[in-house]
């Protein structure tokens, strides 16, 4: 689970980490008051959507093209027309895709005097299962492009969770970073603060990109992106009252209602599949045979009809799906379950594309019953091979 930079840079207040005075604003008529209580003299406008590179990103319609997602301003006025012009339009960066996200908040903070920018994140290392520090001079940065170009530029180390984070660490990272005097105590401090949020709070991920030097040699967090383990989210009532729904893909939020394991994807071929590891497969397969998945979604081992049904729909909803394999293994998941639900969302939205449906294990003839008895317009496949091949052929054609 993602928050807004804003939301983020409120924890890190409430840590003790530095960050700037701001105030976010939902509607332009408070934009004017919000900036009013800030102390300037610049002011910072900030949109906030699920995703970086906003400073280099540009609007949509009107006036597609404008740039700017992080405006400054000079005055309290400036910084309500920045505001203003931003709430309800849509942004795109290299991180939203060319569909781009609409802005409904932006945050107006003031503005650093900025000496320089520096990247700092934490994550959770699945090579060494630890947590790991990444801190990279080149701040503000597409850290990919830092890691392709530059790669002696980045300082990486996991921590040991026996001992956690100790004070060498912190040192480590300012010597990288240059720093000298007080901001390398700063910086001690809190990467020490950091790395106990990170624990704390359960998260996935943890970046300041940048992490600035001011002008007045004092270290501060100027952006911020953080991203939380979902299924740790339960523990933190804090945290997840930050969930914004309108940032999450409308069918992944339709699908965690009825407690699907979905994932919306870019391809063509929509998967109804029992279990990760077969829709991994699945997936994989149909990308062998020459096309995409639309979608992950594991329909997992007890569902419903009312379930299977649910999920159908969400996968026929979707404007991409050019043909739908359904793919079950009956174990726990028995067949017929499954068939009663496919028939029942097909009478219900009907069915615009070609449906291959392979089903084997428990009560499979009984399933295949169900589905030669219905009118629905199925290509019947014997194994994965077959089912693959098959609704990649009737897509491609
Ligand atoms: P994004 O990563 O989405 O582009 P950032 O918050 O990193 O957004 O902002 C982009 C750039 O804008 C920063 O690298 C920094 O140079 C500048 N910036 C952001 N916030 C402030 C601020 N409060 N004061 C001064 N400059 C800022
Ligand atoms: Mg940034």
């Amino acid at each position: 689970m993602n928050i807004h930079e804003y939301q983020a840079k409120s924890l890190l207040r409430s840590y003790g980490a530095p960050v700037s005075d701001g105030r976010v604003v939902l509607r332009a008529e408070e934009a004017k008051t919000a900036a009013g209580e800030l102390d300037g003299p610049v002011w910072v406008v900030k949109a906030q959507i699920h995703a970086g590179g906003r400073g280099k990103g540009t609007f949509k319609e009107p006036e597609a093209g404008s740039a700017g997602g992080v405006r400054i301003a000079k005055s309290v006025s400036e910084a309500a027309e920045e505001a203003k012009h931003m709430l309800g339009r849509t942004l795109v960066t290299k991180q939203t895709g060319p569909a781009g996200k609409q802005v409904n908040r932006v945050y107006i903070e003031d503005g650093a005097g900025i000496d320089k920018e520096f990247y700092l994140a934490l994550l959770v290392d699945r090579g060494t299962s630890r947590i790991s520090f990444v801190c990279s001079t080149e701040g503000g940065m597409d850290i990919e492009e830092v890691a392709e170009s530059t790669p002696e530029k980045i300082l990486s180390f996991s921590v040991d969770p026996a001992t956690g984070y100790q004070a060498f660490h912190g040192r480590r990272i300012a010597f990288m970073l240059e720093l000298t005097g007080g901001a390398v105590k700063q910086c001690v401090k809190l990467m020490g603060t950091l790395y106990k949020m990170f624990l704390e709070k359960d998260m996935e991920m943890l970046e300041i990109n940048p992490l600035i030097l001011t002008t007045g040699g004092d270290l501060k967090c100027l952006d911020a992106k953080m991203g939380f383990d979902s299924n740790a989210v339960y523990r933190h009532a804090d945290i997840a009252e930050l969930r914004d729904v309108t940032e999450e893909d409308p069918k992944e939020l339709e699908a965690s209602k009825y407690d699907l394991n979905y994932i919306a994807l870019d391809g063509e071929i929509g998967c109804m599949v029992n279990g990760a590891g077969l829709a991994m497969a699945t997936m994989d397969i149909i990308k062998l045979y020459g096309s995409e998945p639309a979608n992950f979604l594991d329909v997992g081992g007890g569902a419903t009809k009312d379930k299977v049904t649910e999920a159908f729909k969400i996968i026929t909803s979707d404007p991409q799906v050019k043909g739908i394999l359904v793919n079950i293994f009956g174990g726990i998941m028995r067949c017929d379950v499954i068939a009663e639900g496919v028939v029942a969302a097909v009478k219900e939205v009907g069915l615009k594309v070609p449906l291959v449906v392979r089903l084997e294990g428990t009560n499979v003839e009984k399933g295949k019953d169900i589905i030669n008895n219905s009118d629905v317009d199925v290509i019947a496949a014997d194994n994965l091979k077959d089912g693959a091949e098959k609704i990649v052929k009737a897509v491609k054609g």
